[in-house]
Order: C-alpha cells, then sequence, then structure tokens
C-alpha cells in the first residue's frame, strides 16, 4: 500500500466509526465549596438523633391520641420541630419551620380517623423558581402499623432518614444557595404515604416549581437479612415513565429510560463518588421495591421528580417487626443495628446532590429536538437557564444505561451535533460559572423548522 493509500484507508476506518470521534463524559469536577458541606457531616450526631427517636417508644400514628411530652409520635414530631428552629434561628431568618397538619379519614385498613402532622423546614434561596426537597418520614410501624401502643422503635424505618435530613439541614443552614430547600420529615407514611401525599398536593396546587425531591427511605444498615453486606454502596431508585408519558412518545421515540426522575438518578449517582470517598450509587431502574413503596412516590404523582434513597441490603427481620426473640432470632427496628458511619455516608451522599442542585445553574427549560428533515445529525434547543454560562448535550448508545458522550457548546440556545438522532439518546445540561452541572434534560421532539441561527458543530 502506497502511504497515500495507507492515509485513505486510515481516514475510511475513521469515518465509520462515529464514536471515536465523540468525546466521552467524564465524572463531573470536585467543588471546594460543595466538598466542606460534607465534611461537616458528622456520624456522632447522626447517631444520636437517630437514637433520640427511637426513645420516644412508638412514632406509630394512631399514638397522636395517647402522646405525652416524651413518648409518642407528636412528641417525636415537637422533637424534631425544635431541632429544625434551633438551626433556623442561625439563618437570620432563610429558614421557617412550620406544621403540615390534617385530618385523614378513616380509611378500609384504619381503625379511625387520624390527626397527621408532617413537619416541613423551608431554606429560602436568593431566586424564585426553584425548589428542592429532602425527605423521609418520621412516623414508624410495629407489626400492626395502627397500633399505636406497643413498642415500634423505626431505627431504620424511619428514624434514619429523619437523622440524616436534620443533619442535611444543620451543615447547610449557613450557605446562601439560589434554590429554596425543603427539609422535610414527613407523618403517616407507613398507612399510605399520607403526610407527603398531602404536602404534594399542596405544592403542586400552588404551582410550587419543584425541580427535584430526594426521598430517604431505610438508610442506616448495612448487615442484609440475606447475608449481603455492601457498605460502601446505597440505592436509589427511579420511577421509568412519569406522570402523563404518552404511548407515542415512549414506543417511537425511546423515552422510557428518560423520565426526569431518572435524568435525577444519574446526576446523583455521577456526584456522589466524587464527593463521599469510596462511597457509590447503584441505580434501580423501577419506582420502588416489590410490595413496598415510598414517599418519593407522592411526588411522582403530581409530576415532581423524585429518587429514593434506601440501603445496599435490608434486613426484614428488622422492620415493621414486633420487638421479640423467636427462635434464638432477635426481631425488631433496633438502634443496634445502626450504622453510624454508613448512615453519616448516606446524608454526605444526600448533601453532595442537594448542594450541587441549589448551588448550581438552573436546567435548561422547554429542551427540544428539532425535527425538519431526514438527516444524519441531531439539532437541539432550549431556553436559556438562570446562572448558566453555558451548556453540555450529553448521549449514549439507545441500550446504554449512563450518558457516554458529550459536547460543551457554549452560551448558544441552539446547536447540531454530528450524530443521528435515530441511533442515541440526548440530553442538554446547563454549566454555571464555576463549573457546576444540572441534570440533564431529555428534549422534547418537535416537528418544526429551526427559527433561529444555530451552532453547527463539526
Ligand atoms: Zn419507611
Amino acid at each position: 500500500m502506497t502511504p497515500r493509500c495507507t492515509l485513505l484507508f486510515a481516514f475510511a476506518l475513521l469515518a465509520v466509526s462515529p464514536a471515536a470521534r465523540f468525546a466521552p463524559i467524564s465524572a463531573p469536577a470536585r467543588d471546594p465549596q460543595i466538598a466542606a458541606l460534607v465534611a461537616r457531616v458528622q456520624a456522632a450526631r447522626v447517631a444520636a438523633d437517630d437514637r433520640r427517636l427511637v426513645d420516644f417508644g412508638t412514632r406509630n400514628d394512631f399514638s397522636e391520641t395517647s402522646s405525652t411530652a416524651t413518648h409518642g409520635v407528636f412528641a417525636a414530631r415537637d422533637w424534631i420541630a425544635k431541632q429544625f428552629r434551633a438551626i433556623a434561628a442561625t439563618t437570620g431568618g432563610r429558614m421557617t419551620v412550620a406544621f403540615d397538619t390534617f385530618v385523614q379519614p378513616k380509611t378500609a385498613r384504619t381503625p379511625r380517623a387520624v390527626t397527621e402532622s408532617s413537619v416541613i423546614a423551608t431554606l429560602r434561596g436568593d431566586e424564585p423558581g426553584r425548589i428542592y426537597v429532602m425527605s423521609s418520614h418520621y412516623d414508624d410501624c410495629n407489626g400492626d402499623c395502627t397500633n399505636g401502643t406497643r413498642v415500634a422503635p423505626g431505627a431504620d424505618d424511619n428514624a434514619s432518614a429523619v437523622s440524616a435530613v436534620l443533619e442535611a439541614a444543620r451543615v447547610m443552614a449557613a450557605t446562601h444557595f439560589h434554590g429554596t430547600i425543603i427539609f422535610a420529615c414527613f407523618d403517616g407514611e407507613e398507612l399510605g404515604l399520607w403526610g407527603s401525599n398531602h404536602f404534594a398536593h399542596e405544592l403542586a396546587a400552588s404551582h410550587a416549581p419543584v425541580l427535584a425531591v430526594l426521598n430517604d427511605d431505610i438508610v442506616g444498615e448495612t448487615q442484609g437479612g440475606g447475608g449481603l453486606s455492601e457498605p460502601n454502596v446505597i440505592r436509589v431508585f427511579s420511577e421509568a415513565l412519569p406522570l402523563g408519558a404518552n404511548d407515542t412518545l415512549v414506543n417511537e421515540i425511546g423515552s422510557e429510560n428518560d423520565s426526569p426522575s431518572r435524568e435525577l438518578s444519574r446526576f446523583v449517582a455521577s456526584l456522589v463518588p466524587v464527593y463521599v470517598h469510596g462511597f457509590h450509587v447503584r441505580q434501580i431502574f423501577r419506582a420502588d421495591r416489590f410490595l413496598r413503596g415510598g414517599d418519593q412516590q407522592s411526588f411522582q404523582s403530581v409530576g415532581f421528580p423524585a429518587v429514593r434513597f434506601v440501603e445496599a441490603h435490608e434486613n426484614f427481620t428488622h422492620q415493621h417487626q414486633n420487638v421479640r426473640v423467636e427462635h434464638g432470632v432477635q426481631y425488631g427496628d433496633l438502634f443496634r443495628y445502626i450504622n453510624p458511619a454508613y448512615l453519616a455516608r448516606a446524608t454526605q451522599a444526600n448533601v453532595a446532590a442537594l448542594a450541587t442542585l441549589a448551588l448550581g445553574p438552573a436546567p435548561p427549560g422547554n429542551v427540544e429536538m428539532v425535527l425538519s428533515h431526514l438527516g444524519y445529525t441531531t439539532t437541539l434547543r432550549w431556553r436559556r437557564a438562570a446562572d448558566a454560562v453555558g451548556y453540555e448535550i450529553v448521549w449514549r448508545n439507545t441500550d446504554a444505561p449512563a450518558w457516554q458522550y458529550v459536547r460543551r457548546v457554549g452560551n448558544v440556545l441552539t446547536a447540531t451535533v454530528d450524530a443521528s438522532k435515530d441511533d442515541y439518546i440526548f440530553g442538554v445540561c446547563s454549566i454555571d460559572a464555576r463549573g457546576l452541572m444540572s441534570p440533564a434534560v431529555y428534549p422534547k421532539p418537535v416537528r418544526k423548522r429551526v427559527t433561529h441561527p444555530g451552532t453547527s458543530l463539526p
């Protein structure tokens, strides 16, 4: 082969391998301010809060009428509110604390109507239009979720996550965020997601711009009942299809793996190892575990992106069990099974994601893929995002779970990538001046002409 032929041959090889021309995506950069927030989380503090919540004896919904100052679900509620108020007192009025109280009527599963009361702490950001939620539930359950008298420790389900939410509020309260952060401890999860459902509907009715919900439920144990233990892994569950998903988008466009909740899951999974050394997210691409549910579903049901954090391997002899020893096996959700170091890492994972969301840029709005003609490229357009100084287009093979390729396109509102829309899934992220990214937004396909001048990319 002559040198000229060799060159042509090499060029031909490159030309038939488009992926070789794409820049592979890399891990997000570590932001020092966010790393400092994450480092403030203390295992001793989350463990002490968990133990304190267990000490209320029971946090069963039906202990509400027999609650005293030191026992029962409303004693726990008042203690949680007191912790938030102490944090709020350091924020110069930026954090407020409120109860979301209502009467839940009797249902087929419950003996009577019951008063529900969630604790909501809101840390106001400096921009309207962006709300991020970190949530947990503080009610618990023994062998009978309607029994308000028997002891119900609920150390893992879900004092663990209430402790995580309190600690996140503690370490984040001094920071001025762009987005507003709601730290929520819901009542009434165990019998039907009552507290979160009530609150999510209130947010939806007031058109609150909730862009992400990180729900934590059962995040404190590392020894699974099945004999498995992965103390460096946390699971994140996300729904496949968002509210109102339509068959055309799912079947013809292939949007079944790109709900806003799932993009949030990918975003969380990319950030956690950057800020929590040696800790990883195992993404579970389903709304929740079989036969179980969680408060994230209340938010998803009104159209808000939401994911659930849960420990890697659960122990079902601990959850929803009366405290007892049977055939030599200890049952019950006891504090002794909590691993404080793990609970602290779970908290750090939330702080890393929440801080990036609320400090970083808003996501691009109205992201569209323009279907004006048959072609070999992909044209995307979007609306300007608050705090963004540029945008990234990310894409992946249609059968790949995670983003693979990236193209930084500068501060433009439309761009064309030399990759066929037929062969890849695309998303658009915002970038701010310090390099923080928003979660990716999946483009809605539109059959229109491009109306504004585009940036054509090689
Ligand atoms: Zn739970």
